[in-house]
Formats: structure tokens, C-alpha cells, sequence
């Protein structure tokens, strides 16, 4: 395979090389044939280097060395790397037969490095030991800037941590709800060290809760944008939960309040985007939310959507739905479709309406019971299929 993929490099390169020399002198065009003798003589190494240096030249037909740069780093078994030579070359390539050639490449180098992987979340790269130091506190408040927090702890580690995780779910976040657009304020985030001072501390602290967000005016007129979060849980030890899910969702929660302003958003809208924004999927809550809308504690769909508050007995099902219905739409419209959704939401109109105009069909009223029916029937499948893979890996292990 490997020898293969040097040959028909080889081959063809060489039309286009002849080219080259017509155009642009021997030099590049020797080089370029010194690289793909390299390739062929089993040295990807020095093939990868002699073509590097030609690509930085410029000269006509230089160009060509992606392809070699990217055969000599498939034959490495770096196909990451190959991937993104290819997608240089075919950037300049207007020839068919070299496109097509470097396309199945391109295919080849995916197939070898499998689908890409899931995000970790912060949490399960930490040690133990990082763990317990994580969860020490000391007597002095740190304070860490990054370009859109400002991170006060009582550990100066975890300050840092926390800011470089506020930045990866920040971009998060703004790919959900703000379509890729970069979010132009600056947040302040506290960390107490346990609930006891978050309470005491913390600007808006609901009574059960380990994490706030604050929007507000001061005296002055300036926007007090801030996340009140808690380091330690009840038996002291690094609340884990905080960086994974407690941070990005009231985070979401914040960015969602400035953008709706005095606009009501639906209060199972705003949770499911705040879940859609924790680092990790929660699969009991998919799980749970097909059990709902299949059995006697379905939250109907209407009703979910007028809730602006929770009993402690549907509490569950309320977030489970409110995350399924939410990751429904945002997986089934375009993300300009789904902004749409949002402004047209923000501009007063009923969910069903927003989507409805969102999608440019005309309104109809049997469209919420359509958008309902659908909705539950995909919520249900999904977790029939989430439960099977459990059964398989059960059966596996
Ligand atoms: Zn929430």
C-alpha cells in the first residue's frame, strides 16, 4: 500500500512537473523529483523535508510538493497530518485526475484514524493528586485573567484551570447559541471554597445550587457580568461537577440573559441549552426523557413550553425533556435556521410560530402537534437505541 501510494504520486506528478520546469526553472522541479525519489526509496522522512522546503518557495509549480509532503507523511502513519497536505493541494489543484486522486487519499487517511474523538471533559484528565491539590485552600484570593474572565480563587491553580476551561466552553457555547460569533464582554468568576461561603458571598445564590450567574447594572451604569461557583463539596473534596457541567451552564445561562434582554425566553429552552453547553452528555437525562414522553410522566410538549417554573416531583422529567426537545431542534435546523428560531422567539412569538417561520412555511395550527409528535417520536428512538448499546456493551464486558 505504501510503496503504491509513492507510485501513483510519482505518476502523477509527472505531467505537471514537466510543466513546471517550463515554467518556473529546474530548481523547484528538481527538488520536487529529489523528494519523490526519497518517497521511493522508502525514506519518507527526508521526502517530507526536501518537499517542505519547496512549498515555502513560492516558485511556480511549488505547489505540487503538498502532495508528496502529504504521501511521505500518510507513509509515516501520521494521517492527520497527510490529511491536511492533501487539503492544501487540492486547494490549488484544478486538475481532475489529481483531485480525484488526492480525494481518495484524503478518504484513506480518515479510514485510518476512525471518527473524530469525543471531547474529554476537564475533569476526567485529573489525577487524584491533582484532585487534592485542586481541593486545597489557602488564606490569600488569587486572581487570573484570560481574554474574557477575570478568575478569583483561594488556589492560584485552580484559578488558572478554571479560566482555561470558562475560554473552551465560552467558544462552546458561542457556536450553540451565537453561531460562531465571538462573545465581546469580559465575566468575572468567584470560586468559594465551599457552600457555606458561596452563600455567604455570592450574588444571587439559589438555596440549593453550587453555581449563579449575575446580570445586572451597578450604581454607575456599568454591566456587572459574573458566575459565583463553589470549589469544595460536602465532604471537602474537589466538586468536579463545577468545571464539567455547573461553569458552562450557568455561563450559557448569562450569555442567553444579555441576548434575550427583557424578552422572555421559554424557561425549557434556556435549561436545555444550558445542558446542551456542559461538557459531557448526560445520558440518564436521554434515557429518562424517552421513558417520559413514552409513559404516564410526559410533560405534553405545550404544556413543557408554558412551565416557568418546577414541582420537586416532575423536576426530572421537566430537564430530561427540556434537554431532549432542545437538542431536537438545534440537530434539525440549519444553525441560521435555528438564530432565526431564537430572534423570531426573542420577538415575542410562541415556539411553534418561531419555528415555523424560521423554516419560511406558511402558519398552520396543526403544526405544534406535528412538531410535538415528532419530536417525542425521535426522543423515544433515541433512547431505545441508547439503552440496546448499553445491553451490547453489558454483553461485551
Ligand atoms: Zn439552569
Amino acid at each position: 500500500m505504501a510503496s503504491r501510494t509513492a507510485i501513483l504520486a510519482t505518476g502523477l506528478l509527472v505531467g505537471g512537473l514537466a510543466l513546471a520546469a517550463g515554467i518556473g526553472g529546474l530548481t523547484t522541479t528538481d527538488r520536487i523529483q529529489d523528494a519523490l525519489s526519497a518517497l521511493a526509496e522508502s525514506d519518507p522522512v527526508r521526502a517530507e523535508a526536501v518537499a517542505a522546503g519547496v512549498v515555502g518557495s513560492e516558485r511556480d509549480g511549488a505547489w505540487r510538493a503538498w502532495i508528496v509532503v502529504a504521501a511521505a507523511r500518510q507513509r509515516q502513519g501520521r494521517h492527520r497530518q497527510a490529511l491536511e497536505a492533501y487539503r492544501q493541494f487540492l486547494a490549488l489543484c484544478r486538475d481532475p485526475a489529481e483531485r480525484t486522486y488526492a480525494m481518495d487519499r484524503i478518504r484513506q487517511c480518515r479510514m485510518a484514524f476512525g471518527p473524530p474523538p469525543r471531547p474529554v471533559p476537564a475533569s476526567k484528565l485529573l489525577s487524584r493528586q491533582r484532585r487534592a491539590e485542586l481541593a486545597e485552600v489557602d488564606s490569600l484570593q488569587y486572581t487570573e485573567s484570560t481574554e474574557h474572565f477575570v478568575i478569583r480563587a483561594y488556589n492560584a491553580s485552580l484559578a488558572k484551570l478554571v479560566g482555561s476551561q470558562a475560554e473552551v466552553a465560552l467558544r462552546r457555547i458561542c457556536r450553540i447559541i451565537l453561531f460562531g460569533q465571538d462573545y465581546p464582554h469580559a465575566v468575572s468568576i468567584y470560586v468559594w471554597a465551599d457552600v457555606a461561603e458561596y452563600r455567604k458571598h455570592a450574588v444571587s445564590a439559589a438555596e440549593w445550587s453550587g453555581g449563579s450567574f449575575t446580570l445586572r447594572q451597578d450604581a454607575s451604569g456599568q454591566t456587572v457580568r459574573r458566575i459565583d461557583l463553589t470549589q469544595r463539596d460536602d465532604d471537602g473534596n474537589f466538586d468536579v461537577a463545577m468545571l464539567d457541567r455547573i461553569l458552562p451552564h450557568e455561563m450559557c445561562h448569562l450569555v442567553l440573559a444579555e441576548l434575550f434582554g427583557d424578552a422572555r425566553c421559554p424557561l425549557a429552552l434556556n435549561e436545555g441549552l444550558a445542558m446542551m453547553a456542559e461538557a459531557e452528555v448526560d445520558n440518564s437525562r436521554v434515557l429518562l426523557a424517552g421513558a417520559a414522553v413514552a409513559g404516564d410522566r410526559k410533560i405534553a410538549m405545550d404544556r413543557l413550553l408554558l412551565m416557568d417554573r418546577y414541582k420537586a416531583e416532575n423536576v426530572a422529567v421537566f430537564y430530561a425533556e427540556a434537554f431532549s426537545l432542545t437538542c431536537f431542534l438545534h440537530r434539525r435546523l440549519t444553525p441560521e435556521q435555528f438564530r432565526e428560531m431564537l430572534a423570531h422567539i426573542k420577538g415575542g412569538c410562541p415556539l411553534d410560530e418561531a419555528v415555523q417561520r424560521a423554516l419560511y412555511v406558511p402558519y398552520d395550527e396543526a403544526f405544534l402537534e406535528r412538531l410535538a409528535r415528532s419530536w417525542e417520536n425521535e426522543a423515544v428512538r433515541q433512547s431505545q437505541f441508547l439503552k440496546a448499546l448499553h445491553e451490547e456493551e453489558d454483553t461485551a464486558s
